[in-house]
């Protein structure tokens, strides 16, 4: 297996991939909170995880990948009393919604979407567990974790309790023992929705949530945990602080990936839209490939700029890469011809493109780097197709099908163009094309054979006048368009 290097965040290098079981990776990525459609802001991190998933996988391994739904939070009940229903069905709403839009970009699905309201009692034990272990302490029904017990408090964000407080805006709260403590159960206040507890009745803190479920689906120790880079501190801090006391292991994950933001250019963007922001409302103005294109366009750390020429230069790129497809499928589509030196340079230029958008993608998942070999690729075989059509070079269809696998195999890991490839339409309705012409040669047989001779002939000049040339043959008649 090629050696794979990932940045972590908890070390700050770049490190050589090994998981903790061989052959397996075991990842967490960070969910959305449904009381919104998601945002441009929440594609960006799904999407490249796609890509990482799809390019492990590639790899060959055995991939678990859990992703949760934040289900039980403010944002949630205040937009349920905004409108006057229940909080799960605002959380239903835009789980739904997450489902249609994140499809609509072909990220696969996770092997398990945890909820926070299914998981109470995995929090509950969690809680109580880092009470009873001196880790957290119990204010009138609220439940907070004691950030000075855990001595590797601030490790991931590279800062020190003291730089923390600090720097921090820190919420006003007389009864906690440090400000930097963090809430892992709250009491229940009127109007919200609670769960019994051994504290009272009330809800789990945000960040207590990830670290039961990734505990219960991938177990003390894990491969790869993701999110966006704003949720480094404090909800990955906190969610290591609370796994590592509760598990007594060490590391909860060996590494921490983060994607970096996405800006806008704000002029330009201000003027209409804000709901353009929404994932659903640019998928009106661009096709899903080119948004998933333009998400893995940057490395995934570097910030990401949002313009609608970058979605134009997007479409229009792909539409180059598609035009390639085309040209590989329509040359397999030929009558297989000798052996060229133009062809023999097609493929060993798509071998040196393979080797490159390997090497990319194994330097931290270096998209940008990988979709430049593509292209390369591209502009190969539209070289090459121009010498068949006008030097009359022959089609080495072994050489081609090899290209193909090529093309295809950085399609498939970027995922995008995955319906050019299988040319859907055109492959349903030439297979029933087929069968059409087979019955009219049937029928016409049938003339013949009872010596309508006539009519027979009827049926071939119609069909010729519609560019189709019938050929009779001992085998049979057979047709060509
Ligand atoms: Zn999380």
């Amino acid at each position: 297996m090629r050696e794979l290097k990932v940045y972590n965040t908890l070390t700050r290098k770049k490190e050589t991939f090994v998981p903790v079981t061989p052959g397996q990776v075991k990842m967490y990525v960070c969910g959305i909170t449904p009381y919104n459609h998601s945002h441009m802001g929440n594609a960006r991190p799904f999407v490249t995880w796609d890509v990482i998933k799809r390019y492990l996988e590639h790899l060959g391994y055995e991939v678990t990948h859990i992703q949760n739904f934040t289900d039980v939070d403010d944002k949630i009940i205040n937009a349920a009393n905004g409108e006057g229903v229940t909080w799960d069905t605002i959380s239903n709403r835009y789980i739904a919604s997450y489902f249609e839009v994140m499809d609509k970009l072909h990220i696969r699905r996770a092997d398990k979407y945890p909820r926070v309201s299914e998981h109470m009692d995995e929090i509950i034990h969690m809680v109580q567990t880092l009470i009873d272990k001196g880790y957290a302490y119990v204010i009138d029904h609220d439940v907070y974790y004691s950030v000075e017990k855990f001595n590797d408090y601030g490790e991931l964000s590279g800062r020190s309790l003291d730089d923390m407080m600090a720097g921090a805006r820190i919420e006003v709260d007389d009864r906690k023992h440090n400000p930097m403590d963090f809430a892992l159960w709250k009491g229940a206040k009127p109007g919200e929705p609670s769960w019994d507890s051994p504290w009272g009745k009330g809800r789990p803190g945000w960040h207590i949530e990830c670290s039961a479920m990734s505990n219960k689906y991938l177990g003390d120790t894990f491969d790869f945990h993701g999110g966006g880079s704003d949720l480094i501190f404090p909800h990955h801090e906190n969610e290591i602080a609370q796994s590592e006391a509760f598990t007594g292991k060490k590391p909860m994950v060996k590494y921490w990936l983060h994607n970096g933001f996405i800006t806008i250019n704000s002029e330009k963007m201000s003027k209409s839209l804000n709901n353009f922001f929404l994932v659903k409302d640019v998928l009106e103005h661009y096709s899903p490939d080119a948004l998933r294109f333009f998400l893995i366009s940057n490395h995934y750390r570097s910030p990401l700029d949002f313009s609608d020429e970058r979605l134009e230069e997007m479409t229009r790129s792909l539409e180059r890469l598609g035009t390639a497809i085309d040209n590989v499928l329509e040359l397999l589509a030929m009558p297989a011809g000798a052996k060229s030196p133009e062809a023999q340079q097609l493929l060993e230029t798509a071998h040196k493109d393979e080797e490159a958008f390997e090497n990319a993608m194994c330097d931290d998942f270096n998209t940008a780097l990988a979709s430049a070999a593509m292209f390369d690729l591209a502009k190969n075989v539209n070289i090459f197709k121009n010498a068949v059509v006008n030097n009359g070079v022959p089609v080495d269809s072994a050489a081609l099908s090899e290209v193909k696998r090529v093309f295809k195999t950085f399609t498939d890991i970027l995922g995008i163009l995955e319906d050019r490839w299988t040319g859907k339409k055109e492959d349903a309705s030439s297979k029933d094309y087929d069968d059409l012409m087979q019955a009219i040669l049937d029928i016409r047989q049938e003339c013949r054979a009872q010596k309508q001779y006539a009519l027979a002939d009827a049926i071939r000049d119609k069909l010729a006048a519609l560019g189709i040339t019938i050929e009779d043959s001992p085998q049979g008649a057979r047709w060509k368009k």
